[in-house]
């Protein structure tokens, strides 16, 4: 049979999870926290499991998750998405962008995306017969967009952007300025942006987070996508949402409806009771900013090299004062060697190109990070 995909093999990140585990070394390469999660929230989920939450949820989500994520828009952004046609949960962020690409992408469609880009967004592109029209961005330019390049891409075929702040995998965000722009470029359009803002509670040194909520006429054509795997610490219950326009919305559930048609319930209304007390996302910046300055203090006198990442929680390094190997073996050698895995950024980038930076995964116990950081500054 001729595949779908003939250029894509495994991902990276359960390539490198697995390598880590076959040389038993510290795995900071796929983005998961190594410590538990509230335990409360693991009670709120099992006391829904135990008072009858075990059959199917709406299709689009239990309607007081829906009400609770309308509340944080409202509580962070004076934002209004309706709980009751606006908002669907999905099994993580994953299935929303794979959804929400599903839902619009027709062959010959064209997506703009920025590289480096998050690993799922090009093929859920093709196999929908869909065009990906690259943008790169570069480390010397601490991965600045050139808005004027993104409107030379621009055309009638363009339908949809994809944007992703906080970044992963360069841990760069967009600025107030960066969404004007693309406000302004999608004005009078029909091109629909999908903002993928799964580290939305993860931003330093003071920056905000510009939802693309906050721009009217941008939301007006926008899916923004949240994950609670990120934001809860769990990442295999694989629950997260999208809002949107109940236009757009509408659309997407012709397809989620035979896709997953609904989520896990319980998870769902544990969530539900957990967002009540909006303490528990709203201190996740400061908790991971304090892992972000440990982990850049362990190795400051490294050889690797650093701009502070400003949100997520990953943090590229560069390390071509130690070798000039291509990204994908050093990260390799790194792993089976010296014990610390990481992701290589070149397989998020357009024709592979090299950098020389590694990107490390920082939402791990402070033992953890002290360990890896100390193999670092050895080498
Ligand atoms: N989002 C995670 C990361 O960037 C990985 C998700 C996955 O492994 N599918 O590391």
């Amino acid at each position: 049979h001729q595949s779908k995909l003939p250029n894509v093999g495994t991902t990276i990140f359960s390539v490198m999870s697995s390598l880590a585990t076959k040389h038993n070394a510290i795995n900071l390469s796929q983005g998961f926290p190594n410590f538990k999660s509230d335990q409360k929230l693991i009670d709120l989920v099992s006391k829904a499991m135990n008072s009858g939450y075990n059959q199917y949820a709406p299709m689009l989500g239990n309607l007081e998750l829906r009400k609770a994520i309308a509340k944080k828009y409202e509580l962070l952004h004076a934002i209004a998405y309706h709980p009751e046609n606006e908002i669907a949960v999905t099994a993580g962020a994953t299935q929303a962008i794979f959804t929400i690409i599903s839902t619009f992408i027709n062959q010959h469609d064209e997506v703009i995306i920025f590289k480096p880009a998050y690993d799922s967004y090009e093929p859920n592109v093709e196999l929908n017969g869909g065009k990906v029209v690259a943008i790169q961005l570069y480390a010397a330019l601490n991965f600045k967009v050139n808005w004027q390049e993104v409107k030379e891409k621009i055309n009638s075929r363009t339908k949809m952007i994809i944007i992703n702040s906080p970044h992963n995998p360069t841990g760069s965000v967009f600025s107030k300025n960066d969404m004007l722009q693309l406000e302004n470029l999608t004005r009078n359009t029909n091109i629909i942006v999908l903002s993928d803002e799964v580290y939305e509670h993860m931003i330093y040194d003071g920056e905000s987070h510009q939802s693309a909520c906050l721009f009217p006429d941008l939301k007006s054509r926008t899916f923004v996508v949240g994950s609670f795997c990120k934001t809860f610490h769990n990442t295999g219950w694989r629950i997260g949402y999208c809002c949107a326009p109940k236009e757009l919305i509408q659309e997407f559930i012709k397809v989620h409806q035979f896709n997953v048609f609904c989520i896990h319930h319980p998870t769902q209304k544990g969530i539900a009771d957990y967002m009540q007390e909006p303490k528990h996302y709203l201190e996740l910046s400061d908790f991971y900013q304090k892992k972000r300055n440990l982990f850049l203090h362990l190795i400051k006198d490294s050889r690797f090299k650093f701009t502070p990442s400003t949100g997520t929680y990953f943090q590229v390094l560069d390390y071509s004062e130690i070798t000039q190997e291509y990204d994908v073996d050093f990260a390799k050698l790194l792993t089976m060697e010296y014990g610390v895995a990481s992701i290589p950024l070149s397989v998020f980038n357009s024709d592979n190109l090299d950098n020389k930076v590694l990107r490390f995964c920082f939402a791990k116990t402070d033992d953890t990070l002290k360990q890896a950081a100390e193999i670092l500054s050895k080498i």
